[in-house]
């Protein structure tokens, strides 16, 4: 395979899968490597906000995800301590009208970018085909088999990439575990059954639960403290488990309802990369959680790995030969990591606040209703206004 003007993408995720259509757009071949081998999302739901939704509009999904994405009107928050509502923020804009929120199905927007990759002439998907040597030479770079004029690794938070370029960058473990799950919307009682997205703060737990799939399917994610596991995804947890952290004598009867509605819990020990860090060195750059795995309280980390490759994509764009390459690469991680940095660090307060206990808990419950929706809301905007 020649190099010129030929991208290796390691890692079919999400932001693997949009970094390739974005430069396949921008004229680039694109070869994506990928270690596992058949394509099936874990996990459950994902928030696309305006800023993630609007770059996937741009690369002509918007018709095939509209069908299976649900577009909230609000994200309520609740408190565990009275089981009552604190404050109930609003997703309409009429300031982003280009621009949804979308609540959709890992599976379904995989499958959405899968089939959009499958019909692109320039983009070929290689399925067991994990990355493990990479060689640069001074104008190209050989991965295995292949030869690129760069490699962009978007091998997820225990990336070859980053392990064979920046060895020195380990993920740390957070101390918490998320536990997701899913169940059929038509299981809970109509008046527990989200239209938006709620989020139940709690003692040293979070809750956020939203609906999916059209509808039909509610996804439920649960934070809450806990042991590192392997390193890795998903391992099965059982009702008894997921109980100890939302006990009677803690959590209302209506939070506990739709926990107890859940029968398929795994749990996910979130590991986080360090805020900066190093992301690119000459034909090599990092992209999604490979370079910047977060904790999920800012509902982000597909959207930063979404506006990663829109950015990659631009900067790469205006190039005109290889030779320049290595400098786009600079420049896009000079763009990205001040925003993902803040976004990190946002995330991280977030899942602060949401765990807090007694007085504070209560404080917090009255400071956000003294803020109101309109100011709450407004501390977002930063993050879903933002264009490549
Ligand atoms: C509980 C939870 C809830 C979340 N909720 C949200 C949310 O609501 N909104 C949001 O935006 N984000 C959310 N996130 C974050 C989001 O899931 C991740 O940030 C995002 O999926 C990262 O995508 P990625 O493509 O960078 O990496 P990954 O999805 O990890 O993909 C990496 C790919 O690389 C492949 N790979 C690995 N090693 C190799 C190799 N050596 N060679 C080739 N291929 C390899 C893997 O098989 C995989 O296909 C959440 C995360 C968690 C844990």
């Amino acid at each position: 395979m020649t190099s010129s003007r030929t991208i290796v993408i390691a890692g079919a995720g999400i932001g693997g899968l949009t970094a390739a259509l974005a430069l396949a757009a921008r004229g680039f071949r694109v070869t994506i490597l990928e270690k596992a081998e058949l394509l099936e999302e874990v996990g459950a739901g994902l928030q696309l906000s305006p800023n993630a939704s609007r770059i996937l509009i741009d690369l002509g999904l918007a018709p095939r995800l509209a069908t299976k994405a649900v577009t909230p009107e609000t994200v309520t928050i609740m408190t565990a301590r009275s089981g009552g509502e604190v404050v109930r923020l609003s997703l309409a804009s009429p300031a982003r009208p280009d621009a949804p929120y979308w609540l959709v199905h890992r599976a379904d927007l995989q499958g959405v970018l899968l089939a959009a990759i499958q019909s692109h002439p320039d983009i070929d998907l290689r399925l067991a085909a994990p990355v493990q040597d990479i060689a640069a030479a001074a104008d190209t770079i050989r991965i295995g088999d292949f030869e690129a004029a760069a490699l962009i690794g978007a091998d997820g938070a225990w990336s070859a990439v980053r392990a064979k370029a920046f060895p020195a960058i380990q993920p740390q473990f957070s101390g918490l575990i998320a536990w997701r799950g899913t169940c059929d919307a038509a299981s809970l009682p109509p008046d527990l059954r989200p239209t938006g997205v709620q989020l139940w703060m709690g003692p040293r737990a979070h809750l956020v639960v939203y609906p999916m799939s059209a509808g039909t399917r509610i996804n439920m994610v649960a934070i809450v403290p806990g042991e590192a596991l392997a390193p890795g995804w998903n391992a099965p947890g059982t009702h008894d488990d997921i109980n100890l952290h939302f006990s009677r004598a803690r959590w209302p009867a209506n939070a506990r309802a739709m926990i107890a509605a859940t029968d398929n819990w795994g749990r996910w020990p979130l590991y986080t990369m360090p805020d900066g860090g190093v992301w690119h060195r000459g034909r090599v750059a990092l992209l999604g959680d490979a370079a910047h795995a977060m904790v999920p309280f800012a509902a982000q980390g597909a959207g930063m790995a979404i506006e990663d490759a829109a950015v990659l994509a631009q900067c790469l764009g205006e190039t005109t030969s290889d030779d320049e390459l290595p400098a786009a690469l600079a420049r896009y991680t000079a763009l990205r990591q001040p925003r993902v940095t803040r976004v990190q660090r946002m995330a991280r307060q977030q899942g602060q606040i949401y765990h807090l206990r007694g007085p504070m808990a209560f404080a917090r419950d009255t400071v956000m209703r003294l803020l109101g929706p309109n100011r709450l809301q407004a501390r977002q905007d930063w993050i879903y206004h933002w264009r490549p």
